[in-house]
């Protein structure tokens, strides 16, 4: 099998696959509570366009796949399609993210479909504090989803985070707990730059190593977990000792992982994003939507792999924050 590599050697095998830039709630760090401007239906790619990219990437070396959104759960037939994506040959770890409201009701026919596992994002386990974020009153809906998803099996069930200063950092204790009376994979991420209305500061950015040196002072010691077959992928895992859970963290802001960036994303308007922090996209739907041959789309999987930019530049002076939210990239 071909593998896909980029310029620097490294290997692609993930491709995060967003459905949809639609969603049922306006995180502050996110959207700005109007929405954003959503892209005409036409533009949206159908799932046979997104499913025939899939197994031309697995054909060359994409092992796993991770489906995301804005919110996935809002697309129309997402369990089908999950049901197709699962077949993929090649395909070896097929996950979700979501921000939960829909979970309990589609978390065992996720699972019946072939789906393996959920992370959930959930930045505050208090209901005030959960409508000032995401705008939304749905703090009930989410925690019974992350539960209905542990019951399906859709696991490890990881829990993430954002960390932000002066908004949820008394939380953060609390939150690394959990991970010693359930089974969670609690994952803290740093507050990421991306043009939105609430607007990102460097000072409300909290890092991984404050992270964890926060919760051993206030918990007590993290030991660390070797990652398993599917990868911790970018982050850093520990655990308490004997705890059923983990406590990881993600730092794309205070210490880059891009030496070991092994993904390409899929924005929902079929458009190949090479980086996170980088405004550089190809196009892929035009082509999907011409005839050209499957060689043809395998050639581009290979030119935006090639064009991966070496690191992201997000702490330097020049950088200028992404001019697309994650809703719209597909975080
Ligand atoms: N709607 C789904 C959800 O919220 O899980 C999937 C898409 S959402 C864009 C994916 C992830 O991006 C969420 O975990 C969210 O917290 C994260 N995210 C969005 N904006 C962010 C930012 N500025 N910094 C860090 N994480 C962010
Ligand atoms: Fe929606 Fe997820 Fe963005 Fe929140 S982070 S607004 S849930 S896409």
């Amino acid at each position: 099998m071909t593998k896909i590599l980029d310029a620097y050697s490294r290997k692609i095998d993930y491709l995060r696959i967003s459905v949809t830039d639609r969603c049922n709630l306006r995180c502050v760090y996110c959207m700005p509570p109007e929405g954003i401007d959503l892209a005409k239906a036409q533009n949206i790619l159908r799932y046979e366009e997104i499913l025939r990219i899939a197994n031309i990437a697995c054909a060359n070396g994409v092992t796993r796949i991770r489906i995301t959104g804005g919110e996935p759960l809002v697309r129309k037939g997402i369990v089908e399609f999950i049901a197709s994506l699962a077949a993929t040959p090649g395909l070896e770890d097929l996950s979700l993210t979501t921000n939960g409201v829909l979970l309990k009701e589609y978390a065992w026919d996720l699972k019946a479909a072939g789906l393996r596992r959920v992370n959930v994002s959930l930045d505050t386990m208090s209901r005030e504090r959960f409508k000032k974020i995401t705008r939304g009153d749905n703090l009930k809906q989410v925690v019974e989803g992350i539960e209905e998803a542990q019951k399906a099996g859709l696991t490890p069930v990881k829990i993430n985070a954002v960390a932000i200063k002066g908004f949820n950092d008394d939380e953060i204790l609390d939150f690394a707990r959990l991970s010693m009376s359930h089974p969670y994979h609690v994952r803290f991420i740093e507050y990421m730059p991306f043009d939105t209305t609430e607007g990102w500061q460097r000072e409300k950015c909290i890092s991984a190593k404050e992270l964890k040196e926060m919760i051993e002072r206030g918990v007590g010691p993290l030991e660390p977990v070797a990652s398993g077959p599917d990868g911790g992928g970018p982050a850093k895992r520990f655990r308490f000792k004997d705890a059923p859970g983990e406590v990881g963290f993600i730092s794309p802001v205070s210490e880059h992982f891009c030496g070991s960036c092994n993904r390409l994303r899929l924005t929902s308007d079929g458009k190949l994003r090479l980086c996170l922090f980088s405004d550089t996209e190809i196009d892929i739907r035009a082509p999907l939507r011409d005839g050209s041959p499957d060689e043809a789309i395998r050639d581009i999987l290979f030119r935006a792999a090639f064009e991966k930019p070496e690191k992201h530049f997000i702490n330097e002076n020049f950088f200028k924050k992404c001019s697309r939210t994650m809703s719209l990239i597909g975080g």
